[in-house]
């Protein structure tokens, strides 16, 4: 988009925004993305204290768990399949208490389902040394965030478009254009001296051989990437089986494999599965108490980093590290892990006896169409011996991942080529220890940044619910020591009166 000529400055003149002519709207905290990042920074402020006329939020999803909802159902976690994170950690709820496991148990206990809710007291009471851990059903934490969205006001401070830019103002605050969605694409301008940047990952990632492949065919059908929507191969292979290629280790992976098999015992039909990987993983991995276990070369983990770097000496370990220090601690603790849960790993097992599951280790070289709906993938074998091999299949599903490069997000690159923003040794953004974007601060002005754009920094978890939450509470209590007006602190009475009203579903400060 080209910017009007007053937005062209670093340090943009208010005067001249205002006589552009340009609609400008003036507020104290905005919240950009609008995803579950800006909803956890959101939530906090209002249980602070801060009315829902001192706050706006941008983003193209109209619910905070928009994205994070389509991600999940392309990548086969149904609204019924459990999620990867534990009972306390709830974006709707910066307490945690009562944890989704509770909940879920009062449910159940309502229908006289005794069974089930006594599995579930089991497993918190147990996991993770005799059962595995708890994780909520992706439904229970959309139902319970539309609750919270209601209470705190989300949809009044909600506005919907594209954000196109971000500069500083010459009066210590923050410009930012937002192109509306419809009416006619005017741009807007929203101007605080708060600002908070949860924008997810920039795109979903493509191995170079699956964009060679894509640029080369421009086929979408064959090879998919398990976040893009890929139902046709389900069908497909439920009408006349097929061998599809795995590529990944992580829950996505997991969880396709699951669905896979449900098709093949559906059906009866001859569904196999080669799972393509890099190359072999046989040992453990250790980090002092912490350790990850490798059976099938998968590694399996109950969440993505051990429980102590949410909130545990990990977590302290962690920040007191020089930077330089960090990306070897968070390779020890993270990685591509899936899930430690038993009937994933039973899966691979029976998979594995029954051989309609195989593994097979090799850097793909190139991946061609061979002429009748089959891909033709030219391997660089690893074992038993270094040899070229080709495979031929009906559909590849590429579980790689996301794509975090600060470069490809135009705003994120835009912001940090113009104001100098530095990287961490993780080539994401270096954040304070409070997730402030200290170059970008503007006399009283501040900038944070949380979610998967803050990787590498002094919070390892910081892409998951509780890394959310805990950015926004130290963004939040930073602002606090700045004295900001408007805002309270949750200590002590106040904590437990806010959580009373979180528990009766009632407006924190009680209206706008
Ligand atoms: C499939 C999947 C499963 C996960 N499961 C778990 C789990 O079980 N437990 C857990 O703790 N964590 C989980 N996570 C990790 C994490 O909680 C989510 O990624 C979470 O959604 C991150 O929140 P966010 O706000 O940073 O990003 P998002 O929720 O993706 O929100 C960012 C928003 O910013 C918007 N945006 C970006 N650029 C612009 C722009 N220029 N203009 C307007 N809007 C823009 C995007 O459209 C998006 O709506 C999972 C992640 C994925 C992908």
């Amino acid at each position: 988009m080209n910017l009007p000529d007053c937005l062209q400055a670093n340090q943009v003149s208010v005067r001249a925004l205002r006589q552009s002519g340009l609609p400008v709207t003036e507020t104290t905290y905005l919240a950009l993305g609008g995803g579950l990042g800006s909803f956890a920074w959101v939530d906090y402020l209002r249980v602070c204290g801060t009315t829902v006329n001192q706050i706006a939020v941008v983003g193209y999803e109209p619910v905070p768990y928009g994205r994070f909802q389509r991600l999940c159902r392309q990548s086969q976690i149904s609204d019924e399949q459990r999620i990867r994170s534990d009972s306390g950690a709830r974006p709707d709820n910066l307490w945690g208490w009562p944890g989704y496991a509770v909940q879920e148990m009062v449910g159940l206990l309502r229908h006289g389902r005794w069974v089930e809710a006594r599995r579930i007291a089991w497993q918190i009471f147990s996991e993770t040394a005799l059962a595995d851990n708890y994780a909520p059903r992706a439904r229970t934490v959309y139902q319970a965030l539309e609750r919270e969205m209601k209470r705190i006001g989300w949809r009044q401070m909600f506005h919907q478009g594209e954000i196109c830019a971000i500069r500083q103002t010459d009066d210590g605050r923050y410009v930012v254009v937002v192109v509306p969605v419809g009416d006619g694409r005017v741009p807007h301008c929203l101007v605080a001296p708060y600002l908070h940047l949860a924008l997810g990952h920039p795109a979903i990632q493509f191995s170079p051989e699956s964009q060679a492949y894509r640029q080369s065919t421009g086929d979408c059908h064959l090879l998919v990437q398990a976040y893009e929507q890929h139902e046709h191969i389900y069908q497909q292979l439920a009408r006349r089986g097929g061998l599809v290629i795995l590529r990944g280790r992580g829950i996505v992976a997991s969880r396709i494999l699951q669905r896979l098999d449900e098709i093949r015992q559906a059906t009866g039909r001859d569904i196999q599965v080669i799972h393509l990987l890099r190359n072999s993983l046989t040992a453990d991995t250790a980090y002092g108490r912490a350790r990850r276990r490798t059976r099938h070369h998968w590694q399996w983990q109950p969440y993505n980093f051990p429980k102590a770097a949410f909130g545990g000496d990990l977590r302290e370990v962690l920040e007191e590290a020089m930077p330089e220090a960090r990306p070897a601690l968070l390779a020890a603790w993270g990685g591509s892990t899936t899930s430690d849960r038993q009937d994933w790993r039973e899966l691979v097992v029976r998979g594995r006896r029954q051989g309609w599951y195989r593994l097979v280790f090799g850097a793909v070289r190139c991946i061609r169409p061979n002429g009748r709906d089959r891909l033709i993938i030219h391997l660089q074998e690893e074992s038993p011996l270094p040899q070229e091999s080709r495979l031929v299949a009906d559909f590849m599903i590429d579980c790689t991942g996301l794509d975090d490069r600060l470069t490809i997000h135009p705003l994120l690159a835009d912001l940090s080529g113009r104001y100098g923003l530095r990287q961490n040794s993780s080539g994401r953004l270096e954040v304070t220890a409070d997730f402030e974007l200290k170059q970008l601060r503007n006399g009283y002005g501040q900038v944070f940044l949380a979610g998967a754009m803050a990787a590498g920094n002094a919070y390892a978890p910081v892409d998951s619910f509780l890394g959310l939450q805990y950015a926004a509470q130290r963004s939040v209590a930073a602002l606090m020591r700045e004295d900001v007006p408007g805002l309270g602190t949750l200590r002590g009475w106040e904590s437990a009166r806010q959580w009373w009203r979180w528990w009766q579903g009632v407006d924190p400060t009680g209206g706008p």
